[in-house]
Order: structure tokens, then sequence, then C-alpha cells
């Protein structure tokens, strides 16, 4: 069976095969430069050449009218195309065959207006002295300022709106809707790992309160997305390595700086789902929130979310109470690599911090307590153990008072870890999706019964959830309690995965089964084996009519 596929997975890859240099020569002559290739730009009457192609980064930009973006950005600008378009131009060039794609229609028409939207802005940031004043002020470059594609919303969107033929009720659906939030302020477009345009940003320049308004939920999730995850991804997967700060302008200040692997959690709060995306990506997380109580309370979150994710974490911390784009604006990269180096893990982060808040304590027993709770958490038990040793020798303890201390909370930590490590995450996550929205149970209640799970703990869970017993109940479940702390909510259409994924491994598993029975009965028992045969039929009547369903 063919395989469908994404459209803008097959761009990336796309993306990445061709050379930009050799593209864009066919309708600018280049001339090497350094790193870069220059020539005159095709989008403005230029006299010196004012336009560069990276080969090395894939993008293109325009010191004269500041456009700029990456192969499809200039496909789509010079043939006048769409990215769809612009997709099928350029693997007609590179003669490869397009997949089957499948983009939602009207998905792709609210991604097409995004970039539409984009490219509008751009161009009005570099008309607008005020914007840009501001930007420059705040220590931005050119290059940066293209890079992330930023913009400036007009006051007024109609004539635009009407020049494009944008009709009012596909507007409502772009994440520019409602405009009012949006006029006047510089923007920032808010890029998916594969380069859409899923939302916008947009920062007031007169003061107003908020700073930022973000687009609305109905189109662009804000706890998936993570600020500069497609202009850093490159980077990132270089050595598997990411920093992950706050501020949209600590993204871009630390970019124009050479630190080309750093992504905003978009605010403090940084999520499970955030998490997993850049799990895609990374394996080390450098955690570096804004030094405030805020910023504290925030790395403390983002480090239980990294850890629980296999991550390894290491908290930044920076001097002078300053935040990162300040300090890399002042220290310069070197200053901030050395950071990076000596950033301390979890255990001496939290240890440190243990000891600041206890630092007037009279009795010895709080810091003591808060120092086992970090020992817990160590997985390892030769370095757990090293811990144990050490907060001895702090804190006068014996040895064992604080390895009982330890035990004694030891039978929960099982369960922990049994859960952290456990392989069934789908029956996890399912059954934790339908725990903390009941929207999700009343949906699927009748589809699933507990064979469906082959972990016992959830059919266990599962079966008291549809038993109609109460809340108070429930929670003496520990699983149960568990679920309901995470703070992971999903989106509807992330749950309907979920949910397909589940059933269908369910389905899966069954076919399976009666193959391999199929396989060793005695062939003479043929009643059996026609009910077999039966069985498998209807069962893969059932997975077929399952893949072809759009919608659950
Ligand atoms: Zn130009």
């Amino acid at each position: 069976m063919e395989k469908v596929r994404d459209l803008y997975e097959f761009a990336e890859e796309l993306r990445e095969k061709v050379d930009i240099v050799e593209y864009i020569s066919q309708y600018v002559k280049l001339k090497k430069r350094g790193k870069n290739y220059m020539g005159l730009c095709p989008f403005h009457p230029d006299k010196n050449p004012s336009f560069s192609v990276s080969r090395e980064k894939g993008l293109f930009h325009c010191f004269g009218c500041g456009v700029g973006g990456n192969i499809y950005h200039f496909i789509m600008k010079i043939e006048g195309v769409d990215f769809v378009k612009a997709v099928e131009i350029l693997a007609k060039w590179a003669g490869v065959e397009i997949p089957k794609y499948k983009v939602s229609k009207e998905k792709g028409e609210i991604f097409n207006l995004h970039e539409i939207f984009t490219s509008y802005f751009e161009k009005l940031l570099h008309e607008n002295k005020e914007a840009m004043n501001y930007l420059k002020k705040r220590g931005l470059k050119e290059e940066v300022i293209s890079k992330f594609r930023l913009g400036y919303a007009p006051e007024d969107i109609s004539f635009f709106l009407k020049e494009k033929n944008i009709k009012p009720e596909i507007f409502k659906k772009t994440g520019l809707y409602p405009f009012s939030h949006f006029r006047g302020r510089l923007i920032f477009p808010i890029f998916d790992t594969v380069g859409r345009v899923i939302g916008f940003s947009g920062r007031t320049l007169k003061d107003e309160e908020p700073k930022y308004i973000n687009s609305g939920e109905s189109v662009f999730k804000k706890r998936e997305a993570l600020y500069g995850i497609f202009q850093a991804k490159d980077s990132i997967l270089k050595n598997r390595e990411v920093v992950l700060v706050e501020g949209y302008m600590d993204v871009i200040m630390l970019h124009q700086n050479g630190i080309e692997n750093s992504v905003s959690s978009m605010g403090t709060s940084f999520t499970i789902d955030q998490g997993r995306i850049l799990k895609r990506f990374a394996d080390r997380i450098y955690i570096c929130f804004d030094p405030d109580t805020g910023g504290i309370a925030g790395t403390k979150r983002a480090l239980d979310i990294a850890e629980t994710l296999n991550f390894d974490v290491r908290i930044v911390k920076i001097p002078e109470n300053l935040d990162p784009d300040e300090y890399v604006l002042k220290n310069g990269k070197e200053s901030f690599f050395e950071l990076l180096k000596d950033a301390p893990d979890v255990v001496t982060f939290l240890w440190s911090e243990a000891e600041k808040l206890h630092k007037n304590d009279e009795s010895a027993v709080p810091l003591v307590k808060d120092l086992i709770e970090i020992a817990k958490r160590i997985r390892d038990e030769a370095k757990r153990f090293e811990v144990i040793r050490k907060i001895a020798e702090r804190t006068k303890f014996p040895e064992d008072i604080i390895l009982n201390e330890i035990k004694r909370g030891k039978k929960k930590k099982k369960r922990d870890e049994s859960i952290l490590e456990q392989k069934d995450l789908l029956e996890r996550e399912f059954l934790s999706a339908i725990v903390k929205n009941e929207k999700f149970f009343s949906i699927i209640k009748d589809e699933i019964d507990e064979n469906y799970f082959f972990t016992e703990r959830y059919r266990n869970l599962y079966r008291k959830i549809t038993s109609n017993l109460t809340k108070d109940v429930l929670e003496e479940d520990f699983i149960y309690r568990e679920m309901i702390l995470e703070d992971n909510e999903i989106s509807e259409e992330v749950f309907f995965d979920i949910f397909r994924r589940f059933k269908l491994r369910y389905l899966m598993r069954v076919k399976e089964k009666i193959i391999k029975e199929i396989d060793e009965i005695d062939k003479e028992d043929e009643e059996r084996f026609n009910y077999l045969k039966l069985k498998l039929f209807e069962i893969e009547k059932e997975i077929k009519s399952f893949l072809h369903k759009k919608e659950v």
C-alpha cells in the first residue's frame, strides 16, 4: 500500500537535499563572498549586491529590502505561488517524485494564509521606522530579524484582506483573529518543527498591557509550541543539546550571538508536550530561565518534566540578575558558553537551593529533610549512596538514619520507578487522558473494554473507572492520583491520535494471536480452523475499516 505522507515532512527532507545556491542561481547571478553568496536582489531595485544566500544554512536574506527565508519562501515569492505549489516546483526541479500527501484542506488553507500574512508583516516592518528603531535599540541585527521573520501588524487589515480576497469567515479561523489584539504590534510568527507558521505573538510598542498577546487556542496549541524550534533544530541535532529559555527575545538574542540551539517554552511553564517534541532532537537540556522567583519556580517544574522524560538536565544560572538576552548582549558568546559549561546538574542545583532556603534555620532537620528528598530522586544506586554520605557529612546526621528515612519512602519510590520506566507508555497516555478529561472518557467508553489493556495495573484502573466509583475511592488508587496531578492536558486532536493508536494496537495484537493459533493448530480440527479463519476475516475487516475512518 502506498504510504500517505505529510507534505510538510516531505518538504523538509527535500529542502535538505537540494542546494539553495544552485537553485537561486537560476534567477540571480551569485558571487561567493566569504561563507555566503551575494547578488543583486530580485525583489527590489538593487544597485549594490545586497542579496545574500547561505548554502550552509539554506537561507537567503536581502539587506536592502529585508526579505528572507528558506528556498520555499524564495520560490513562493519569485513565482508568486503558494507553499504546496512551491514544493511541487522544487521537487520537479530536483527530479524527485512527490509522494501521495495529505494536507487537510482547511488546515492547509490556514497555513497558507499565515504564510501570506507573515510575508506582508515582514514588509511592513521594514517600512516602519518606529518598530525598526525599537528592534535596533534592543540590539537586534537585520539577519536575525529576517531569520525569525519578525514583522509589524498594521492598524487596519481590511484593505489587505480585500486585496488578497480573503473572506472574513476564513480569516476568523486564522491565528490573527481577533485582529484588534495584534494591530500596531511587533509580530513574532511562531513556527512548528517543519517551518509552518502555526501562530503569532504580538508585542506592544507602546507599553500597553499585556506586553505580548498570542494567537487564540483554536488554531494554535501553546503548550505544544516551542518558539524558535524550526530555526534551532539543525543546531540542536549537532550535539543533541538544547538551551531552553523563557522569552522570545532571549531566543533571538542567543541565536544572534551564535547560540543557535536555543528555544523558548513560551512563558515560564514548560509542558510535557513541549518536552516530548524536544526529546526527538535532544538528549541534554540546559534550563536557562530568568533569575526572578517566577523563573525559579518555573525551573523546578521544568526540571521535573525534563527528568521524567529522561533528559540529562543542567541548570544555567545567569549572574548579575540578568535575563539571558541581556546577559549575552552584555558579555558575549564565549561568556555564555562558559555558563553552559559550568551549569550544575539537578542534584547540585537543588542542593544549593536547599542550602539557601534553610541558611537561617536553627534546627538542621528542615535542611536534612529537603536533602533527603533530593537523594530520593537519584535512580543510580551508587550515586545515591554518595549523596547520602555527603548529606551525613554536611548535617552531622548519622548515615543509617538518613538511609532509613529513604527506605521508608522507598515503597512508593519503587512504584514511581516502575511507572516511569514501564514499557507501555501508550496505555498510560490513553488512560491518563480519559482520567483527566471526562469528555474524552464519554467518547470512548462504549468502544473500549478492559481487555484492551494488556498491562494489569492499567486494566485494573480502567475497571475501577468504568464501575461508577466516586472520586474519593478512585483517588485511593496510586496511579489515578498521579495521573490527576500530572499537568499534561492534551488537545482533542492529540487524544484522537492516541486513541487510534491504542485501538489499532489492540486489533493488531488480536490478529497476531489468531494467526499464531492458525499456524499451530491441528489442521484436522476443521471446525476450529474454520472458526479461526472467520475470526481472522472479521478482525481484518475491522482493522481496514478503522484505518479508513477519518475521525473517530
Ligand atoms: Zn531586496
